[in-house]
């Protein structure tokens, strides 16, 4: 079976949220692999801890898939503060090809165009794949998976990090499926009886209150903030809300973009801009959603640059979505070219935190061997880009960890999915499926 069949058939997705199945990466052939070890977002560190006790595993994903895509050389994305896990991955690493990229403590440092750039001084052409510029790029837990499906191992667990405000904060491998209820139990219970959850983080994250949600194969962990922070009740607030208080508030100061790291690479970001679609420019909005085509989410324009605590970074994922909806594509009309003022308007990581009054929640969240054990999972057809998985089981179903349960057909987009447990298929659908112990 080659290579890239055993990926697939283990379902192997882009584990750092994007979720992209890394089958047809592992069918490229590039001139480097990238490994992303960056992990920006603030509070979470599953990243870190899967570097730092399975180093030898994601190192074996690497040089598997540097050998299948012909690659020269890897540049192992890693911020320089880490340095247990530099120590670790350097340790076991016995490939001379593979070479430590030190990343500095800036946020969004992991933005896969950021990295590419750090790494090669290579710049993705606007709506480009790394691939266009002879890179492959992955995280750290995804070459993990890519070492498990060469054993035959499919996803059946995610790594994740829970803190925030539980009892034991901490980082550990629960069962793809696990209700976030289950999770919080396994970090020793809340400590406060009013918080919000915070799903993969908080700037490119969502907000959620329910419990009942769960492990997927892309969450990074969740973070217990308190139900007045001020991050709950700015992102609780409905979009018409933020809408409106962007139309009467924004002055046009443009800090936004003047901060934007998509802009200061170069690309035609200009979230400013954006902001006139908010209709108090007599201008349709069709005009200014353009300049939202290349942003990637990151939030630092909402939550770190804008001193009237507006939502450019909603506006945009409005404007691209307007976008999307019409077929439309921004051609950006001049070459990208990086701005020379961007490495000194960087943003440090504790600067930011502290703008977002989260730093007392920054805290050890070490690797634990336990895991959870849910009596019950809820199991989801597409925790991937593209089309769901098909069905494979019925209700009533005797199922084994491993087995697969969502089947994806051949040639289509998509992962196939296993289940996580041993149990029995309770409840069925083109949706999700549900399994007891
Ligand atoms: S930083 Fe805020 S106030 Fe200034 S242009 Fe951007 S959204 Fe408007
Ligand atoms: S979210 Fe804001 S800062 Fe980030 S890329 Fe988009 S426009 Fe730029």
């Amino acid at each position: 079976m080659s290579f890239s069949e055993k990926i697939f058939n283990a379902g192997v997705v882009g584990a750092g949220g994007a979720g992209f199945p890394t089958h047809i990466k592992a069918n490229s052939k590039v001139e480097y692999v990238l490994v992303n070890g960056a992990e920006c977002e603030p509070l979470i560190h599953k990243d870190v801890e899967l570097m730092k006790n399975f180093p030898s595993q994601i190192l074996e994903g690497v040089s598997e898939m540097m050998k299948n895509t012909d690659a020269k050389k890897t540049y192992f994305g890693i911020k320089a503060k880490n340095s247990i896990a530099i120590e670790e991955i350097e340790k076991h690493n016995s490939n001379n090809r593979i070479e430590t990229c030190l990343l500095g403590d800036f946020y969004p440092s992991g933005d896969e165009y950021e990295l590419v750039y750090a790494a090669t001084k290579r710049l993705i052409p606007p709506h480009g794949l790394p691939l266009d510029v002879g890179c492959v790029v992955n995280n750290v837990e995804t070459f993990f998976n890519i070492s498990n499906a060469l054993k035959d191992i499919p996803v059946t667990e995610k790594i994740v990090t829970v803190t925030g405000l539980v009892k034991e904060p901490k980082t550990f491998f629960a069962p793809i499926g696990t209700s976030f209820k289950d999770l919080i139990e396994f970090a020793g219970g809340a400590i406060a009886n009013d918080y919000a959850i915070f799903v993969s983080g908080i700037l490119m994250g969502r907000l959620t209150f329910d419990l009942t949600e769960v492990v997927t194969k892309t969450i990074a962990g969740i973070i217990l903030l308190p139900k007045d922070h001020y991050l709950v009740t700015r992102m609780n607030r409905p979009l018409t809300s933020m809408n409106r208080i962007g139309k009467s508030a924004c002055d046009q100061c443009s800090y936004c973009t003047e901060f934007c790291p998509r802009y200061l690479l170069g690309y035609d970001v200009q979230p400013h801009k954006v902001m006139r679609s908010l209709q108090f420019s007599t201008t349709g909005e069709a005009v200014w959603n353009q300049y939202a085509d290349l942003c990637c989410s990151c939030g630092l324009c909402s939550l770190y640059a804008c001193p009237e605590d507006l939502y450019p970074r909603e506006a945009c994922d409005q404007g691209k979505a307007e976008l999307r909806k019409n077929n439309q594509k921004y051609i950006q009309p001049k070459p990208v070219k990086v701005h020379p003022i961007k490495e000194g308007r960087r943003v440090p990581l504790k600067q930011l935190m502290k703008r977002m009054d989260v730093l007392k929640y920054e805290q050890k969240t070490p690797f634990t061997e336990g895991k959870p054990e849910p009596k019950i999972i809820k199991i989801f057809l597409k925790q991937h880009v593209g089309v769901p998985a098909s069905l494979n089981v019925l209700v009533g179903d005797k199922v084994s960890k491993g087995d697969l349960v969502g089947k994806m057909d051949n040639g289509k987009l998509g992962a196939n999915i296993h289940s996580s447990i041993d149990g029995i298929v309770t409840s069925a659908n083109d949706n999700f499926i549900i399994i007891e112990r």
